[in-house]
C-alpha cells in the first residue's frame, strides 16, 4: 500500500454500538453496496469524530446517483463474517474511474479505526490494487467483523455515484481479467478500423478517411480515460492527464467528428447554413479545449453536453442527406443514432436498475461506439462503391453508342486492346467484318430519317442475336456497323456474316404501317491470326478495302479481303 496513507484513529465511540447496518459475507459473491448500508451527505469538511449517525439514511437504487456534486458522501456498514468459519478476502471497488477520492475507515472486531486515502491524484503505480477504479482490498477474520466508515468526493463538483461493488477477492480478479478482455475486444475492432481509415486515407487521398481515422484515434484515447485504461496501461505516472484529459479529448473528438461529418455530407455545398453553424461550433469547442488547457472546468463540462447533444443531432443531418438523394448518408445517419442509443442506455442504467446486466453505465456508450464506428465504415464504403458504379457507368456511356446500345469505336479500340492482352492464350484466328447499309441514303429520303435510325435499331437486334456473349458488335459510326469474332477458318467467317445478311434481308423493318425492305454489304479480313499476330490498322483497312469491293460488285452480299492476304487454315 506504498503512498496510501494508513494511520490508526482513536477509537470511534458509536463504530460497533449496536446501530450499525450489518451485511453478511460470510457466502459473499459480488454485489453492489446497498441498503442495509447507510449513507450520508456532508454539508462541508466532516472529521470522522463528528458523523452524525442519526442523519444516515438506507442507500437505495434511488439514491445511488447524486448528480453533478462537490459534497463529501459518507457510506457506513458493517460486514459480518460471524457465520464463515474461514477468513473472508474481498475487494470493495467505486464503479467510476474519474472519482477523485475514496478515503476508507475501516477495523475488525472493534479494533481502533484505520484509514487509507484511496486518490486518482497520485501516480497509478501507488494504488493498492492495479485496477482502473479505485479500489480498496481487505480480509474480514473468520467470526469476525470489518466496520467501514466510507468518504466519496472529488476536489471539483463533477458526476458522483455511490455504485460501489463489493466482491470476494477471486471473483473481483475474474470479473477484472473478463474486463480487460471485453475492452481488449474493443480496442482491437477499433484499432482494425483505424487501420482501414489510415491505409484508405493513404491509398485513395481522400480527406474524409483522414477525418475518419481521426475521429476513430480520439475516440478510443477518449474511452481509455474515461474507463481509466490510458491511466493503467498508457500513462500510468500523468495525474495530468487522467483527471484534465477527458474533457479536451471528448472536445476533439467532436471536433474530428464533426469535420469527418463536412466532408462526408459535403455540406459545404448542399447544407450552407449548417455547414457555417458546424464551423462555428469545431471553433467553439476548439476554444473549450483551449480554456480546459487554462484550468477552467465549469464552462467546458456545459461545452461538452453541447458536444454531445451536437454529435447526436448528425444523425438528423444525416436523415435530410439521405432524403437529399445520398443514399449512403442512411449508414451515417443509422451510426450517430446508434450512438445516441448507447448514451440512452447508459443514462438509463445509469438512473435505475432496469438496464444494469452485469454491464456499468459507460459500457453502453461504449459499445453503442463501436456499431457507431462500424456503420461510418459501412457508410464510407456505401460511398466508396457509388464512386465506382458512377465511374463505371460513365465508362459504360462514353463506350455506348445512344442510338442502338450497342458498343461504339471506343468499345472496338477496347475489344482490340483485350485482344492483345490475350494474343498468347492462342485458340482460333479473330475476324473483323465491316457492315454497311445498301443505299441507306434513299431509305432516309423515302421514309423519313427516324424511319432510317429504326433500321439501325433494328440492325443491331439482329447482329445482338446473331453475335455469341464472346463477340463484339458494335457501331461504327453513322450507318456502319463491326463485328469482332473468333471462328475457325475464313468460311465460317463468311457463315456467321453470310447468317446477318440474310437476316437483315428477310426481315423487313416495320415502321409507321410500312415495310421498310433492305440489305446490307459486308467486308471481312483477318485480324488476329491463330499464332496471334495483331496489327489492328491493316485488318481494319482489308476489312474496309473488301466492304468497298463488295459494293462495286452489286451490294448484298459478304466479301472476305484477298485470299492470299488471309491465312485461312482451310
Ligand atoms: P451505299 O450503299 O453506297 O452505302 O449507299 P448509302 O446511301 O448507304 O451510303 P451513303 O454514305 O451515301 O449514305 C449514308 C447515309 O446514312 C447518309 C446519312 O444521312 C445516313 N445516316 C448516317 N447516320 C445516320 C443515323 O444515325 N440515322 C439515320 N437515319 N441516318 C443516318
Ligand atoms: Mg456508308
Ligand atoms: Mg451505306
Amino acid at each position: 500500500m506504498a503512498g496510501a496513507l494508513l494511520c490508526a484513529l482513536p477509537a470511534h465511540g458509536q463504530a460497533g454500538d449496536g446501530t450499525m447496518p450489518v451485511i453478511a459475507i460470510d457466502d459473499l459473491r459480488s454485489q453492489t453496496l446497498r441498503t442495509p448500508a447507510e449513507f450520508w451527505v456532508a454539508p462541508g469538511r466532516v472529521d470522522i469524530s463528528e458523523l452524525p449517525l442519526a442523519e444516515f439514511r438506507p442507500l437505495t437504487d434511488r439514491h445511488a446517483n447524486r448528480g453533478i456534486t462537490g459534497a463529501d458522501h459518507w457510506v457506513r456498514v458493517r460486514l459480518s463474517n460471524a457465520e464463515g468459519d474461514s477468513d473472508q478476502s474481498w475487494v470493495l471497488r467505486h464503479e467510476t474511474s474519474y472519482l477523485d477520492r475514496l478515503t476508507v475507515y475501516y477495523a475488525d472486531n472493534g479494533e481502533p479505526l484505520s484509514r487509507i486515502v484511496l486518490s486518482d491524484r497520485v501516480p497509478f503505480g501507488e494504488r493498492p490494487l492495479d485496477y482502473r477504479t479505485l479500489a480498496f482490498p481487505h480480509t474480514t477474520p473468520a467470526g469476525g467483523h470489518t466496520d467501514l466508515y466510507l468518504r466519496l468526493g472529488f476536489d471539483k463538483a463533477d458526476s458522483l455515484t455511490l455504485n460501489l461493488n463489493l466482491a470476494r477477492s477471486d471473483l473481483f480478479h475474474d470479473a477484472s481479467r473478463r474486463e480487460n478482455l471485453i475492452y481488449g475486444a474493443f480496442y482491437g475492432i477499433m484499432s482494425a478500423f483505424l487501420l482501414i481509415a489510415v491505409v484508405f486515407s493513404l491509398i485513395l487521398r481522400q480527406s474524409v478517411y483522414f477525418h475518419y481515422a481521426l475521429f476513430l484515434g480520439a475516440s478510443m484515447l477518449m474511452w481509455a480515460l474515461l474507463n481509466g485504461f490510458a491511466y493503467q496501461y498508457l500513462w500510468p505516472g500523468s495525474v495530468y492527464w487522467h483527471n484534465e484529459g477527458f474533457h479536451i479529448v471528448y472536445l476533439a473528438m467532436a471536433i474530428a467528428a464533426l469535420q469527418f461529418s463536412r466532408r462526408f455530407l459535403k455540406t459545404g455545398r448542399y447544407f450552407p447554413r449548417v455547414n457555417r453553424t458546424i464551423r462555428v461550433m469545431q471553433w467553439v469547442f476548439a476554444g473549450g479545449i483551449a480554456l480546459r488547457f487554462a484550468g477552467v472546468y465549469v464552462p467546458v463540462l456545459a461545452l461538452s453536453f453541447a458536444a454531445l447533444t451536437a454529435l447526436v443531432l448528425l444523425s438528423v443531418l444525416g436523415l435530410m442527406a439521405y432524403r437529399r438523394g445520398m443514399g449512403y448518408a442512411r449508414w451515417y445517419s443509422a451510426a450517430w443514432l446508434f450512438y445516441g442509443v448507447g448514451l440512452g442506455f447508459s443514462v438509463l442504467s445509469a438512473g435505475s436498475s432496469l438496464f444494469s446486466w452485469g454491464m456499468s453505465p459507460l459500457d453502453y456508450a461504449q459499445a453503442g461506439g463501436v456499431v457507431e464506428a462500424a456503420c461510418l465504415l459501412v457508410a464510407l464504403s456505401e460511398r466508396l462503391m457509388g464512386w465506382d458504379q458512377a465511374r463505371r457507368q460513365a465508362l459504360l456511356i462514353a463506350n455506348q453508342d445512344a442510338l442502338t446500345a450497342l458498343g461504339n469505336r471506343r468499345a472496338l479500340d477496347q475489344a482490340f486492346d483485350n485482344l492483345e492482352e490475350q494474343a498468347q492464350g492462342g485458340g482460333d484466328p479473330v475476324f473483323l467484318a465491316f457492315i454497311d447499309l445498301d443505299h441507306f441514303k434513299a431509305i432516309n429520303d423515302r421514309h423519313g430519317h427516324d424511319a432510317g435510325d429504326e433500321v439501325l435499331k433494328h440492325l443491331a437486334r439482329i447482329l445482338r442475336n446473331a453475335c455469341r456473349p464472346e463477340d463484339v458488335c458494335i457501331r461504327y459510326g453513322g450507318e456502319e456497323f463491326a463485328v469482332l469474332a473468333r471462328a475457325p477458318n475464313l468460311t465460317q467467317a463468311l457463315e456467321i456474316t453470310d447468317r446477318i445478311r440474310m437476316a437483315f434481308r428477310s426481315q423487313p423493318t416495320r415502321f409507321q404501317g410500312a415495310a421498310i425492305e433492305h440489305t446490307l454489304t459486308a467486308g471481312i479480313a483477318v485480324a488476329m491470326s491463330a499464332d496471334g499476330r495483331l496489327d489492328r490498322s491493316e485488318a481494319i483497312r482489308r476489312a474496309d478495302a473488301a466492304l468497298y469491293e463488295g459494293k462495286r460488285q452489286g451490294r448484298d452480299r459478304c466479301v472476305a479481303s484477298a485470299p492470299e492476304t488471309l491465312s485461312d487454315p482451310a
